[in-house]
């Protein structure tokens, strides 16, 4: 293996666990960390929690699991061409959708406006909260004591006043800080994931056609290439191998775009990465494809009928669930209502946020049998 670049963060640079442990013996400090998120359970749950489809619209469908591990293919590779920590962008891959309730975006709108006179509920706070302290696991502390980096890539993004009640880990978006170049990567590598699985998602499923996605430069120029090497090649396998070459490039140019910034950037050690602008990114003009290919998935996918009917219900599931906690918190689970003797709302709202979409579907026949359809 490279040693890894002197921007890079590694053991040595790093700011450590919040409780001191011994080092481990055969594993970095961030395998350690990528383990630990492996081990948990809200890790398992991702595989029953909606990306774009319903878990039970079909079994080839992306999940919150099968993403969060094709980020974290894709954010390895980076990392490993660029010399950076690959276990640490590993563990902030694996990690970063963590905090998602059940039925994707619907869901974590709907649990936001429940929550909307208590501190709000977004999913990337929550993903560090499981972390920090949900996950119940060891006996020295509560949740998994990870890494400063690792909690730091998660919280991709923050508000001030959460920032300030953050501290340390809150600083950065106070002081206008740029997070690690592993951290970086993962948020590019997330983008990536998506937007090219999410056409193959798409297709698959009927909801977006060839002939709209040839509309999409990004998509259509790389058909036209899948077309010219393999003339008689259709269908799926086509789509496949116009799927690969926009990941291939948009990899690439990433890597090309960064390499280059960083060497302009000229940054020596873990600290100047922090002062500088962000280093890791797309060219312009693959930068402006991107956005491109985002609209028409927005538009076209995202807010097609279908997907709306689905998450929709979605929305009415979550609602209907926490009201009926508030109003009786003695229909929550036996272990759950001591912290809802002491959390509130906040307890209801964690309860609701780790179900995955059938949990939450039978909770609700459980409570609303009489009236579900
Ligand atoms: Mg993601």
């Amino acid at each position: 293996m490279p040693e890894l670049a002197p921007y890079a963060v590694g053991d040595a640079n790093s700011r450590g666990r919040a409780q001191g442990e011994p080092p481990p013996a055969a594993r970095s400090e961030f395998q350690r960390d990528r383990d630990r998120i492996v081990h948990s359970t809200a890790f398992r749950r991702l595989e029953y929690k909606t990306q774009v489809f319903v878990n039970h619209e079909g079994d080839l469908f992306r999940t919150r699991l099968t993403h969060s591990i094709e980020v974290a293919q894709i954010a390895r590779t980076v990392a490993r061409a660029l010399r950076l920590n690959d276990d640490l962008v590993e563990a902030i891959a694996l990690a970063h959708d963590l905090g998602h309730t059940p039925f994707g975006h619907a869901g974590q709108e709907a649990l936001n406006d429940c929550m909307r006179d208590d501190g709000g509920f977004e999913h990337n706070l929550q993903s560090l909260r499981i972390v920090d302290r949900l996950e119940e696991r060891y006996g020295a502390f509560d949740g998994l004591n990870l890494m400063f980096e690792t909690r730091e890539g998660i919280l991709k993004h923050c508000a001030p006043a959460k920032a300030r009640e953050l501290g340390e880990l809150g600083r950065r978006f106070l002081e206008d800080h740029r997070p690690s170049l592993e951290a970086q990567i993962c948020n590019l590598a997330d983008e990536i994931a998506y937007n090219n699985h999410d056409v193959d998602d798409g297709l698959r499923s009927g909801l977006l056609t060839l002939d709209q996605l040839s509309g999409v430069s990004l998509f259509a120029r790389h058909m036209a290439e899948a077309r010219a090497e393999f003339p008689a090649v259709t269908g799926r396998r086509l789509i496949h191998e116009t799927v690969r070459r926009m990941i291939g490039a948009q990899v690439n140019d990433l890597l090309a775009e960064s390499a280059r910034r960083i060497a302009e950037a000229g940054v020596t050690d873990l600290a100047e990465v922090h002062r500088a602008p962000t280093l890791i990114g797309f060219t312009a003009a693959m930068h402006a494809e991107n956005l491109e290919l985002k609209r028409f998935l927005r538009a076209a996918l995202y807010r097609h009928e279908r997907v709306l009917r689905e998450t929709d219900r979605g929305r009415r599931v979550i609602a209907e669930l926490f009201e009926a906690f508030r109003r009786e918190s003695r229909l929550l689970p036996q272990q759950y209502q001591p912290a809802v003797a002491t959390g509130g709302l906040r307890a209801i709202a964690d309860y609701i946020a780790g179900m995955t979409d059938r949990y939450a579907i039978r909770e609700h026949r459980r409570l609303f049998a009489a009236t579900d359809d």
